[in-house]
């Protein structure tokens, strides 16, 4: 009697705590997504009116580009590739909504002729269902064409099957970003590129000043890590998750990308220690958090400026 009144409590918890987590980060409303100026699509600025998501949907972009002339340094920061990972489309639009109004970081790099894309919700079915896999239950973070089929999930039945992830390509072919973050929302880790020697060992054929430069971005990297504590630096070959996307952006066009993960508060805190209180604190401080990952995103963008401006100018490498 006593076990299963235990085990009662015990499960009513978890669907409160299930609900409070689903109440606490809703969808952001339509009107809160016109609050930023700069809004259109993938399919609009490609011109390609295909490039939507499996089940029809726009890929909303917010594109900041100096009016005058073509900028020097173009950046992306990208958000919800995994549906259910909510906190990174969050996090990509409120930081959309401080460089809209003037606010942000990164609006420092202004004085270094600067363009910003952001792509809040990179897999829109899968967010609308909640879902980490796009609508054909795709993982589109191993749908990517390097170290492809390297993984345990679903990377789709060749690389770039996805049309989500046909149209960041498209989209990177047209933009030429200097440097891009992928935000996710899961653990206390930096996702850097994978180490040349995976690539090599797969048969990836890269230059030496492509190797020249991922030294430089992993130093980077690594000397700004501190100051997101207890973070660890992590690639996607050591994980076993090939097909990413900071693998294809940094080996295949050469822009200087990492995947950012924002530690997900409610994974590290003990079950017997959660209380009711802690789930009404939005991810405990969450605008501290979010300076504290703005401000890291504004370094290693600053840190990309300076390897471009040093001549490892990824940008005129010769393609693989
Ligand atoms: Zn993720």
């Amino acid at each position: 009697m006593l076990k299963t009144s235990k085990k009662v409590a015990k499960y009513s918890l978890i669907l409160a705590v299930t609900a409070l987590v689903l109440i606490g980060t809703p969808a952001n409303s339509k009107q809160d997504l016109k609050a930023i100026p700069n809004a259109t699509s993938i399919s609009a600025l490609t011109g390609d009116k295909t490039l939507k998501s499996n089940a029809g949907s726009e890929i909303l972009v917010y594109s900041f580009t100096p009016e005058s002339k073509a900028p020097a340094f173009r950046f992306l920061i990208q958000g919800g590739m995994h549906g259910n990972e909510s906190q990174a489309s969050q996090f990509v639009l409120w930081i959309a909504k401080r460089y809209a109004r003037g606010e942000s970081l990164l609006n420092q790099l202004a004085a270094d002729d600067i363009a910003i894309d952001f792509v809040p919700y990179l897999n829109p079915d899968g967010v609308s269902e909640n879902n980490r896999y796009n609508a054909r239950g795709v993982n589109l973070n191993r749908n990517f064409d390097v170290l492809w089929g390297v993984t345990r999930e679903n990377p789709g039945q060749k690389s770039f099957s996805e049309p989500e992830t046909k149209a960041i390509k498209k989209l990177f072919e047209k933009q030429k970003y200097t440097a891009a973050v992928d935000v996710h929302g899961y653990i206390n880790w930096i996702v850097a590129p994978s180490r040349p020697e995976a690539l090599q060992a797969a048969g990836h054929k890269i230059s030496k000043k492509q190797i020249g430069t991922y030294n430089a971005w992993s130093q980077a990297i690594r000397k700004n890590m501190p100051m997101l504590n207890g973070y660890q630096y992590k690639t996607g070959a050591e994980l076993g998750d090939g097909g990413a996307f900071e693998d294809w952006a940094f080996w295949k066009h050469n822009t200087l990308s990492y995947c950012l993960e924002l530690e997900t508060w409610f994974r590290f805190v003990p079950t017997k220690k959660r209380q009711f209180n802690d789930l009404h604190q939005p991810a405990y401080g969450k605008v501290d958090k979010y300076a504290q990952y703005e401000t890291f995103v504004y370094r290693m963008f600053q840190e990309a400026i300076a390897i471009k401006k040093a001549g490892n100018d990824p940008s005129q490498m010769a393609g693989n």
